[in-house]
């Protein structure tokens, strides 16, 4: 590498090891360190396929073919935050907002779990309508009408009422990190706070939640080395569960002009979480469909075991748009359901039966 490279540069980061030893460094189980995570990240064309392909042997030898469907149900748009990048923010005037009473919610969770579903996805903005008695009634009815798992995926709340939503059955929540660069996370979110949201993230730990969170990638900004630290970061908290997917600029936002994130930088690090995560679930996400048409397809043969097919009621799914056109907005749910088993029938992969919860709680189970 000459010395005109600038290592922040994210299509030109400079490390002294090379992508085979690398590679070799990662399967080896090696603790997850900058130098050689940055060549695997940064990897050229011509590499990329040995690092995709490795971390698809990785994924099959671990957890076999198996695909964990999980039912999405975006029940509210209403957002009190005003983070950068989404269209949800509140200060997107341009956009109806809905909110699913109670009883609609349970019903669709119904049909999620008649429809051979064993996880429900419980998404939404930041609405506080939503307080902690209220969607710890709606949790508690899902478990005594379901067999239905819950993750929940609703942003930041207090310990408090975390603990209540996981005492009345939730069994996992989702909250990305983003991004764990100071100054990065600070310019997204005008209103959040990098040392709360990682402060969030340890106390569902502690709760004893299946703990997911996951970060964009093409953020304005942002290099290989931060997605490096970000991978540090999230072995260091204990992740079970990532999602990662493409930064896709929203027009009615304050970074409409941005570049956004691209499939071959998604796949890269969806092959490198596998390599560094090999037990973790990780989700082929709707963002890299949106960008590919085959993205969802491409993320599953480079280390992700799950999708998220989306029950949420055809009429409303247009309006959940945190990035624009996003896939399967005119389906119903039970469309999509056929529609992903289909899709994984082409690529040789089959649905999983069981609830598909993370290692340490399936062998408790078992
Ligand atoms: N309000 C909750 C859940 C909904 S947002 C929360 O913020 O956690 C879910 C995820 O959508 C976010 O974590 C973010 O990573 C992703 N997202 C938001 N805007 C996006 C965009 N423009 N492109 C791609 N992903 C986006
Ligand atoms: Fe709200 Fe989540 Fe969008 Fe931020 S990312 S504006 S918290 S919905």
């Amino acid at each position: 590498m000459t010395a005109a490279k600038d290592p922040m540069d994210p299509l030109q980061p400079e490390s002294a090891v090379s992508f085979a030893d690398a590679l070799r460094r990662a399967l080896a189980q090696e603790r997850p360190a900058e130098d050689w995570l940055i060549p695997l990240l940064a990897c050229a064309d011509a590499d990329a396929p040995a690092l995709l392909s490795a971390a698809d042997r990785v994924r099959r030898d671990m957890l076999g073919d198996a695909v964990h469907l999980r039912a999405l149900i975006e029940f509210s748009n209403i957002c009190r935050r005003n983070c950068r990048y989404c269209g949800l923010r509140r200060g997107n005037g341009a956009l109806d907002r809905y909110r699913l009473p109670p009883e609609r919610i349970v019903e669709i969770a119904r049909l999620a779990a008649s429809l051979g579903y064993r996880t429900l996805v419980m998404q939404s903005g930041e609405d506080l309508w939503y307080d902690a008695g209220r969607l710890a009634d709606i949790i508690r009815a899902i478990k005594a009408e379901t067999d239905l798992a819950i993750t929940l995926s609703v942003g930041e709340r207090d310990r408090e009422t975390y603990r209540l939503w996981r005492e009345a059955g939730a069994d996992r929540c989702l909250l990305r990190i983003e991004t764990t660069d100071p100054g990065l996370f600070a310019a997204l979110h005008p209103d959040d706070n990098l040392a709360e949201r990682m402060a969030c993230l340890v106390a569902l730990r502690d709760l004893g939640y299946q703990l997911g969170t996951g970060v964009m990638v093409g953020l304005p900004g942002q290099t290989v080395r931060m997605l490096a630290h970000d991978v540090i970061w999230m072995h260091d908290l204990g992740a079970e569960m990532i999602g990662v997917g493409p930064f896709i600029p929203h027009p009615k936002t304050p970074l409409a002009a941005a570049a956004g994130g691209t499939v071959a930088q998604t796949l890269r690090l969806v092959a490198v979480l596998r390599l560094v995560f090999p037990w973790a679930h990780l989700p082929a996400t709707t963002a890299v469909g949106t960008l590919d048409p085959q993205g969802r397809e491409r993320a599953l043969e480079a280390g992700a075991n799950v999708v998220m097919p989306n029950v949420t009621p055809a009429e409303f799914r247009p309006q959940y748009e945190i990035y624009p056109n996003k896939i399967c907005t005119g389906e119903e749910a039970a469309e999509c359901r056929a529609c992903l088993a289909m899709r994984l029938r082409l690529i040789g992969r089959e649905i999983a039966t069981d609830h598909g919860h993370v290692r340490r709680v399936a062998e408790r189970m078992k």
